[in-house]
């Protein structure tokens, strides 16, 4: 049914995507956690399909949509009920393609963007530093003007995909001195020397998805791999995680009410003092008001989607919903298990990696403290509390 943001061609398009997912992703879910990655055959195989590049233009491979049907992607993909496959996608494409897209040249486009999106080549972003996460003007990676070129030396860490990827966005500054200021954006390609994998790390949750250390040995990047403008990579960045935020948060709250509808059909099957357990009040409260939670975080996740779709600037309203969905789905998949008692901590029953994947929600993407001190900032609320 057409709701006030999605429309019936959304809703058909989602069906479509219900289907994919429950056919290409969801028979593999148990495997590829174990594994630790999604196999680069699925890339291609939703590639074939656009589902790749669903808000990019179909001269390049994608579906042409907007930002309305990558979120209804993101959102069903949310469903498959393991966060490390819509991770290990969406590091490809939601902030991996994306800026080759934005800010790359023709060429650029035609070697790397167009095979991205067919998912004959795997990508990933680079930002994070063992020195600097939520600090992201603080990063060391240098790229050193050379001639033809920059040459890059330093590492990055937590980068999805990283072991997997064919080709890297990383972020390094040109020139410290100038803080965010000297910070540009540069097409890697693993296969060049001095690109080392230090090490696969091993994580809690999202766990289909590979997440890398990687090293940056004098590695020799051509002045052409140079992504949109020289110094202009902070601000790239910054509208590259602003869509990260509001995709985040809406994939929180599909999972969460993935959580709470499990809950509910066990609260409905399991008998205890000779009763269902939806039949005590207190079970039956506790799912009314994780599902007012969820719903809390949807209409905040829904507004940022629709302000950022309108072509405004959606800086705070992505902020208050990535802020307020990573918190709700803690306490959503926390709730959520705790109806299912032992059960609910036993690994066959799915609900203990719903859990163990909301717990990222809070971290990646910018953690809920970084959230909250956009919104002071932005809010005046530092002024008005300084009198
Ligand atoms: C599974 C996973 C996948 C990831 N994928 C990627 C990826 O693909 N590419 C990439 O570049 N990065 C990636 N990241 C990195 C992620 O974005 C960072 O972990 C995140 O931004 C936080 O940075 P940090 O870990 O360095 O924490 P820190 O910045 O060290 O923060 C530690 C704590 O201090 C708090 N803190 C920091 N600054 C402030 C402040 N000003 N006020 C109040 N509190 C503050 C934080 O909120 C946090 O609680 C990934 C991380 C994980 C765990």
């Amino acid at each position: 049914m057409a709701d006030w943001l999605f429309h019936e061609e959304h809703d058909m398009f989602r069906e479509t995507a219900r289907r994919v997912v429950a056919q290409e992703l969801a028979p593999h879910v148990e495997e590829w956690e174990r594994d630790g990655f999604v196999p680069k055959d699925v890339f291609r195989r939703l590639g074939q399909g656009g589902y790749l590049g669903v808000r990019l233009p179909e001269e390049y491979g994608g579906l042409g949509g907007d930002a309305l049907y990558e979120a209804v992607w993101i959102e069903e993909l949310a469903k498959v009920g393991a966060g490390g496959i819509g991770a290990a996608l969406s590091g490809h494409s939601t902030i991996g393609l994306t800026p080759l897209w934005r800010w790359g040249t023709p060429a650029q486009r035609q070697r790397y963007l167009v095979p991205g999106v067919r998912g004959e080549l795997v990508a990933a972003l680079a930002v994070t530093e063992a020195a600097g996460g939520s600090d992201v003007a603080a990063l060391r990676t240098v790229a050193h003007p050379v001639a033809g070129g920059f040459r890059l030396q330093g590492s990055k860490l937590f980068v999805t995909n990283g072991v997997g990827a064919d080709i890297l966005v990383v972020a390094a500054t040109v020139d410290p001195a100038r803080r965010h200021r000297g910070i540009s954006l540069f097409i890697v390609e693993k296969s060049w020397p001095g690109v080392k994998v230090l090490r696969r790390l091993d994580k809690l949750g999202w766990r289909s998805s590979d997440t890398a250390e990687l090293f940056f040995d004098g590695v020799e990047v051509p002045a052409e791999n140079l992504l949109g403008e020289v110094y202009g990579g902070f601000g790239y960045l910054m509208e590259i995680f602003l869509w990260e935020r509001i995709t985040m948060a809406l994939a929180a709250v599909a999972l969460a009410q993935k959580a709470v509808d499990e809950a509910i059909g066990y609260a409905r099957a399991r008998r205890q003092f000779g009763r269902p357990l939806n039949g005590f009040q207190v079970t039956r409260h506790g799912l009314v008001d994780l599902t007012a939670d969820i719903e809390k975080a949807r209409v905040l996740a829904r507004r940022a989607l629709y302000v950022h779709w309108l072509g405004q600037d959606a800086t705070v309203a992505a902020a208050m919903a990535k802020a307020y969905a990573g918190e709700m789905v803690r306490r959503v998949t926390d709730g959520a298990l705790q109806v299912l008692g032992g059960n609910g901590y036993m690994m066959p029953y799915p609900l203990q990696r719903y859990w163990r994947d909301a717990r990222i929600v809070s971290i990646g993407g910018g953690t809920t403290e970084v959230m909250r001190e956009i919104l002071v900032k932005r809010l005046g609320i530092a002024q008005w509390m300084g009198g």
